[in-house]
């Protein structure tokens, strides 16, 4: 009796809205999820506001009720809390999904608590929890972050920040502010386009003045305890350093998706299979939902415009039904 007609595996804003679309149409559903309720939206930086206004963040047709445009993750992380309760979805947390198997029409999920089965199983995995590694001498040292959090940590500190796209650029910012000395360093020639246009001039003057140090199309090359040594346009440099914050973006679990049997292309941007009328992979009954569709392209798909899959899916399972 550990059946359902639809297992979701994730519980980000995507994976909530597939359980509250197989509530509506009166399927039966179960949303595991491997750290506490909205997971990647609780690991962002603290002070992160979102670059959507609340409206477009919103699931279940209930307003997100925001006094500011661009909600702060406190805002959302309250806002998906209490989605999942008023819609009262049967979400478990802690509990990470570590296979996927069909066998005669029937999925038998395993998780690191049960073992489950389904008529139906949704993928809603997200990217954020793989880093996009540096590959350099020393990124395993314990001051190399992947994840950026709280800019007081870094007060008074030689920080370096790598990327150049709204993570990096917001970090650089905030610990500038809070009295770290700042060198960005950028593979490309500039800031991405992609970095909110209000954030944008802001960015462009500190390093105008001079406050925070920017290097363009460079790369670090090796971090020690203390230095960093990046290839610049004028040769290799040495710094002083404390902490690197790398935010050169994250990436879907590739092994987990191939380890369930979707087909993965091997080249960029390595789209996990699926139709995109259904959202139905290469195997019957399994399906993907949100940014997790995207494969490397990761700023393909967002909560705005991935929300849909839940009915598109829900669409198709009637359709098998
Ligand atoms: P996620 O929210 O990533 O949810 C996936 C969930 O699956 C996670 O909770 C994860 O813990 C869980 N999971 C993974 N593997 C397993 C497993 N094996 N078993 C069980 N659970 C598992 N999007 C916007 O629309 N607007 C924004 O303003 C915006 N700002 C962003 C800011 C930052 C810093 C970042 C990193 C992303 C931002 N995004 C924004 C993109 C945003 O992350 C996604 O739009 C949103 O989180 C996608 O929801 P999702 O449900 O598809 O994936």
């Amino acid at each position: 009796d550990n059946y359902y007609d639809i297992l979701i595996v994730g519980g980000g804003p995507i994976g909530l809205a597939c359980g509250i679309e197989a509530q509506k149409n009166g399927l039966s559903h179960i949303i595991l999820e491997k750290g506490c309720l909205v997971n990647s939206l609780y690991n962002y930086p603290v002070n992160m506001s979102f670059f959507s206004t609340s409206e477009r963040l919103e699931i279940g047709d209930t307003p997100f009720v925001t006094t500011n445009p661009k909600p702060k993750r406190a805002e959302a992380l309250e806002y998906y809390r209490r989605i999942e309760s008023k819609f009262n979805l049967n979400t478990h947390l802690f509990e990470a999904v570590l296979s996927v198997n069909k066998d005669q029409g029937l999925f038998t999920v395993e998780s690191s608590k049960q073992t489950y089965t389904a008529k139906y199983v949704v993928i809603a995995t997200g990217f954020y929890d793989i880093p996009m590694y540096l590959h350099v001498p020393g990124e395993e040292l314990p001051k190399v972050k992947h994840y950026y959090d709280d800019p007081h940590y870094y007060a008074k500190q030689n920080v370096v920040v790598v990327g150049a796209s709204n993570s990096s650029i917001d970090a650089a910012l905030e610990t500038y502010r809070k009295g770290a000395h700042v060198t960005l360093v950028v593979r490309g020639p500039e800031i991405s386009p992609r970095v909110k246009y209000w954030v944008r001039p802001d960015i462009d003057n500190r390093i105008a003045f001079g406050e925070i140090k920017a290097y363009f199309n460079s790369q670090i090359t090796n971090i020690t305890e203390d230095e960093v040594e990046i290839m610049t346009e004028e040769g290799l440099l040495t710094i002083e350093n404390d902490f690197v914050l790398a935010l050169t973006g994250y990436r879907p679990n590739f092994d987990f998706l191939r380890k369930v049997g979707i087909h993965i292309p091997a080249e960029a941007p390595m789209i996990p299979e699926h139709n995109p009328e259904t959202m139905e992979t290469n195997i019957e009954g399994l399906f993907l939902a949100g940014v997790v569709c995207g494969g490397l392209n990761t700023h393909l798909w967002f909560i705005e415009n991935s929300r849909v899959h839940a009915q598109m899916i829900l669409s198709r399972i009637k359709e098998l039904n």
